[in-house]
């Protein structure tokens, strides 16, 4: 697996272009960095100005703070009664979502002497988390009273359909905007409401911070911007050759059977380096430039492609799966629409076996 940096940075300078001056951005490096390794990603992203970081919990968090990171870290899922002392100590910012955490986390304050840095969730329509904007006028004043003691540093909401139905983010927009009105948080708590697709279809409502994902990793964001620019190849080289006459079965389940005289290639790699089982009898790879079909099942540590087409493979041939080989590439999105599933789930299910190189 490559990993480009510079190309995580072009994708975060994007962002910061669609967003427009008056937001910061605070990347997402949730899930080890989407699956590229966060300890790179941060250092990648570091030098960017950006204003914090994201994560989804406190040992991620903790993780960041391991590696020296000197900007905010936000939890934005809501935190596991019992990490509230944990997450204090460590310095980090919380979401919160109820005001049962938001005792918790006063009581975690009390007990370190420490201040503990919030960020109100409102749920807008996403329904996971979050006070319910619908109900604002019976939580408003019990949670204004409840934050007094906390340091209130941030009011947000999560959007659910950017990618598919730019519409339903301005009735979350109109939902949220009401609930703030009714909040009305002092000037400098930060309000944050823009996701990766957010940012390119509703720019305007970037307010002073978005919090994109997927764009800075290589995966599209909607249909809005230009599509990103490729992060990630996963590649893999081929370690065994063989003539098949017609009739040869091939794989577990022997799913295929060659047409006619076939060559093919075994390439190392497989679903537990994270390439999706659903590939096999449907994705395709490039190898010396060219489209080869994936045949058979996938195996957990092998993939078999024909390279009836492509006479002179050689062993040890370099087999792309995800990335660019001469004139074609094949890219996450791809990958994702062939195995039913979207890129953060191709990109996070990469495993610990594959090796990252960033170049
Ligand atoms: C993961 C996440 C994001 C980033 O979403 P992308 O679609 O990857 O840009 C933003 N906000 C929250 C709360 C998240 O959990």
């Amino acid at each position: 697996m490559e990993i480009r940096a510079d190309a995580l940075r072009a994708n975060l300078d994007r962002i910061r272009r669609g967003a427009g001056p008056d937001a910061v951005v605070i990347p997402m490096v949730k899930a080890d960095g989407y699956g590229l390794g966060v300890e790179e990603v941060v250092a990648a992203l570091s030098s960017e100005g950006v204003h914090g970081f994201g994560v989804a919990t406190v040992e991620e968090g903790k993780r960041l703070c391991g590696l020296g990171v000197a900007v905010p870290v936000l939890v934005l899922s809501p935190l596991p009664p019992g990490t509230e002392d944990d997450a204090v100590a460590a310095g980090l910012e919380v979401s919160v979502s109820n005001l049962e955490t938001l005792a918790r986390l006063t009581a975690a304050a009390r007990r370190s002497g420490r201040s503990a840095r919030c960020h109100v969730e409102i749920d807008t329509g996403m329904g996971r988390a979050g006070f319910d904007a619908q109900t604002v006028g019976s939580w408003a004043p019990a949670l204004r009273a409840a934050l007094d003691p906390l340091e209130w540093v941030g009011c947000f909401t999560h959007l659910h359909s950017a990618d598919s139905d730019p519409a339903s983010v301005d009735a979350q927009w109109s939902l949220f905007r009401a609930a703030l009105d009714a909040l009305s948080p002092p000037s400098e708590v930060r309000v944050h409401v823009l996701n990766s697709a957010g940012v390119f279809c509703r720019p305007a409502y970037a307010s002073s911070a978005v919090r994109p994902g997927i764009y800075l990793y290589g995966g599209a964001a909607g249909d809005g911007g230009r599509p990103p620019e490729p992060v990630v190849a996963l590649r893999a080289r081929v370690v065994h050759l063989r003539d098949a006459v017609p009739g040869t079965p091939l794989g577990y389940g022997s799913t295929y059977r060659s047409v006619g005289r076939e060559r093919w290639a075994t390439a190392s790699i497989g679903y537990g380096d994270g390439l999706p089982r659903a590939l096999g009898n449907r994705g395709s790879a490039l190898l010396r430039g060219r489209r080869v079909p994936i045949v058979g099942r996938i195996s957990m540590d092998v993939t078999v492609v024909d390279i009836s087409h492509v006479p002179d493979a050689q062993l040890g041939d370099v087999v792309t799966f995800v990335g660019r080989d001469g004139e074609d590439e094949i890219r996450v999105d791809e990958v994702a629409a062939l195995a039913d599933t979207i890129s953060y789930e191709i990109l996070t299910g990469l495993t610990a076996r594959v090796a990252r190189i960033w170049v």
